[in-house]
Formats: structure tokens, C-alpha cells, sequence
């Protein structure tokens, strides 16, 4: 058993998918599961119908997603000849499903809609997708992952039932004599039948989760690029690819906000020693990486910037230290609004947390604080961070800049610019 996942970017015009059935007719005879992604920005436009829904825009929720109705109509009607009936009917039921709920007034909290709402992303795709490759000879047999996928009621991060999902999930391999299963990642439901999402870009996380339950032979994230990167190559032209990483590289480089993989996606996977390739759909004849156990010398500096940061200047009230009590009350806090610093820096009477700038959050967390701390906020900054630097890169990365922050092991280098 494999486990495939093509992302959003893979399946965003006729031809991609089109493509998507060249690469599964090369394995034909393997057993897959085939996670796929809500089509391009799909994902952010249904973010929209919910903010305009829960806003009480009610007209404006529905205009929105009439686009996104059009759009997945449009496509289905270019791929689909025979199959095309069913399809609609299929999409019509998903569509439905969505339009009841934006009737309705808001009277549950925003991530629960955001749920019901944006998990009709990924089921339209895999829908579209399922039709057109059974009609392009590519059989395979879609699936409700919310029939598989069994998480608890935290919206918008939702955390797997690993025992029911498990159960299920073997189940649905051993009752199937389909080579290919064709289903979402991202989403699950509530045992009371409520959509649930797993956090954003959250199916590769949903592919490992399979993969570790089959005890898969691999797992693939199929990308619109070469493979992972030592930085943005749309920032830095000179980024190199890395052919092997190991699990514990990738790992810190999620942490540290590479946009490579879902960060979630290692531990399940490193579990159970099961390879992580990422290869380039646009090519697959590419090598892409490997991620795996072994340990990997001599990689190249990683270069990751993460915009959009706040610094949280912390200072004590009463010249008291800041010791153990304020730390603990402090990461309380922290836990309660689920929010994880970029960077913490203490001294004898303040600390600085780095933080991404989720506005509501921010202002929750500052609230709390100033119980106990002074507060000062400074907005717009940047955080880069070199794994592996040298001191050449490092110089001739922050000569020109401002710098507010920095932290340094023979690892890794965290700078905090303006
Ligand atoms: N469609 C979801 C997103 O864009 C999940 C994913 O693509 O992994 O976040
Ligand atoms: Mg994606």
C-alpha cells in the first residue's frame, strides 16, 4: 500500500487533472490511496462565504458561493462525458447541504460553521476527480473520509480518534477490492455526524495518518514543485534541492515555518519508519526528496523567513524577577489561547515572545498578560531563520536591516528584523 496526496495547486485546471490519471495509470496495479485537495484557492474562498455568512451578509454568502458552484460545474462539464449526470447529482447534494445552512441565522460559534462550510472544498474535488478518472480508466472507489475520519468537536483543529479511525480505516481497506481508493484529507466528522477540518493544508497530515495505520510501504505529497527546497525559490533563485532529508531536519524546519509540509505530518510517519517522498507532478520522472530515518550530512543552508510577526514586550510591574510563577501563568495563557511563540527571550524583569499576527488572538493574549505584566506590542516585523548558516550567508542576509532580536546555536540562527 501507498499513500498519495496531490495538493491543491495539482488539481486547479482541466489539464492538471487531466495530468493527475497519466501519473496514477503508471501505477495501475499498486494499491493506493489518493488523498486530494480542494481545487487551488478554494479552500480560502469558501473562508470568505463563512466570514460574509457569519457576518450576517446572507446574500453576499450565497453570491460567493455561487462562484464556487460555477466553477466546480464548469469544470466537471469539461472532464466528464458519460459520468456527467452523476456527477451533478452527486455535487448538487454537497452544494444543498451548504445553501440549507447559509439560509439559516448564525446561533453556534464561527469555527463550527467554518467546518460545515469550507469542508465542501475537498468533497466537490475528489467527487469531480473520482467520475472523471473511473471515466479515463482509472478505477477507483471515492470515499467519505468523514466515514473514516473520527476527531473530536475542536473545530478547525480538530484532534484524530486514533482507535475508531483505526478500525475504520482497515475496514474500509480490507472490504475494498479496488486498487485505487479515492478520498479527502483535512476533514473528518464528530460522532454526532458534524464536519470537522484539522488545521489548514491539513491533508498531508490526513495521508500520514493512513499511511501509519496501514503501515504503508510510503508515502507521496505531489507538488507544483522540484521537490523540498532550502528556501523560497521565488525569493531566492539560488535555492537549491534537497534530495534526502531526514525526519528530524524536516520536523525543525515546519517548526521554524518552512511551508514544506504540514508540521503534523512527520510524527506519524517517522512512527513507523515509513519514507516521505515528495516528488513534482509536473514532472515525475524528477527524483524529488526523500525524507526518511537516516541522518543527512551536509545540507545546504535553510533559508525561511516568516512575515507578519508581533513582538510581545513583557515587562515585570514591581521590578520583581520574572521567575517561575509568571512563566507558568504565562504559558497557561499561552495554552488556553492556542497560540505558539515563534520566539521567547527572557531576562531578569521581561520577556519578549515573537509571535504570527492573528489579530484577536494578540489582543487576547496582551488582555491576559497585563494582569500580571506591562505590555507593549510592535507590529510588522520579520523573522528569518538559517538552519545550517554560515557566517558569510548570515552577514550578507542582515547587513541592511534593523535588527531587534537575535538568537544563535551552531544550528540554527533566529533574527527578528524591521
Ligand atoms: N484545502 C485545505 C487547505 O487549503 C487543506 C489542504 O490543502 O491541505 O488548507
Ligand atoms: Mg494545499
Amino acid at each position: 500500500m501507498k499513500v498519495f496526496k496531490f495538493g491543491g495547486a495539482s488539481v486547479n485546471s482541466v489539464e492538471r487533472i487531466q495530468h493527475i490519471k497519466d501519473i496514477l495509470l503508471a501505477y495501475k496495479n499498486e494499491k493506493l490511496i489518493v488523498i486530494i485537495s480542494a481545487m487551488g484557492k478554494t479552500t480560502n474562498a469558501l473562508e470568505k462565504v463563512t466570514e460574509a455568512f457569519y457576518n450576517g451578509k446572507k446574500e453576499e454568502a450565497l453570491q460567493l458561493f455561487n462562484v464556487i458552484k460555477n466553477n466546480h460545474l464548469t469544470t466537471a462539464k469539461y472532464l466528464l462525458v458519460t459520468h456527467y449526470n452523476a456527477c451533478y447529482e452527486q455535487l448538487n447534494n454537497f452544494f444543498t447541504e451548504v445553501e440549507w445552512l447559509l439560509h439559516d441565522k448564525p446561533v453556534q460559534e464561527y469555527d463550527y460553521y467554518y467546518d460545515q462550510v469550507v469542508c465542501c472544498g475537498e468533497l466537490l474535488s475528489t467527487c469531480i476527480i473520482s467520475y472523471y478518472l473511473n471515466e479515463a480508466g482509472v478505477a477507483n472507489k471515492w470515499v467519505d473520509v468523514r466515514d473514516i475520519i473520527r476527531t473530536d468537536d475542536n473545530f478547525r483543529e480538530a484532534n484524530i480518534d486514533w482507535d475508531y479511525t483505526s478500525k475504520k480505516t482497515i475496514q474500509l481497506v480490507q472490504e475494498n477490492d479496488n486498487n485505487i481508493i479515492l478520498t479527502q484529507g483535512f476533514i473528518g466528522s464528530t460522532d454526532e455526524n458534524e464536519s470537522t477540518t484539522l488545521g489548514r493544508e491539513g491533508s498531508d497530515y490526513t495521508a500520514a495518518v493512513f499511511a501509519n495505520i496501514l503501515n504503508a510501504e510510503s508515502q507521496t505529497i505531489w507538488k507544483d514543485v522540484e521537490g523540498v527546497m532550502s528556501a523560497d525559490p521565488k525569493q531566492f533563485p539560488d535555492a537549491q534541492l534537497m534530495p534526502e532529508l531526514s525526519f528530524d531536519e524536516v520536523i525543525e524546519m515546519a517548526y521554524y515555518g518552512a511551508q514544506v509540509i504540514h508540521p503534523k505530518t512527520i510524527k506519524p510517519l517517522q512512527n513507523k519508519g515509513i519514507p516521505l517522498h515528495v516528488k513534482c507532478f509536473l514532472d515525475a520522472s524528477l527524483p524529488g526528496t526523500i525524507i526518511y530515518k537516516k541522518q543527512v550530512k551536509n545540507l545546504p543552508p535553510v533559508i525561511i523567513i516568516k512575515e507578519k510577526q508581533v513582538l510581545m514586550h513583557l515587562h515585570s510591574q514591581d521590578f520583581s524577577f520574572v521567575g517561575e510563577k509568571p512563566m507558568s501563568e504565562l504559558y497557561k495563557m499561552l495554552g488556553e489561547l492556542n497560540i505558539k511563540p515563534n520566539l521567547i527571550q527572557t531576562g531578569a524583569i521581561s520577556l519578549q515572545l515573537c509571535l504570527d499576527d492573528r489579530v484577536e488572538k494578540i489582543e487576547q493574549l496582551a488582555a491576559s498578560a497585563s494582569l500580571i505584566f506591562d505590555v507593549q506590542v510592535e507590529k510588522d516585523l520579520s523573522l528569518l531563520t538559517i538552519r545550517h548558516y554560515t557566517d558569510d550567508l548570515l552577514f550578507k542576509m542582515t547587513s541592511n536591516k534593523q535588527i531587534i532580536l537575535k538568537q544563535q546555536t551552531p544550528q540554527t540562527v533566529q533574527i527578528l528584523y524591521r
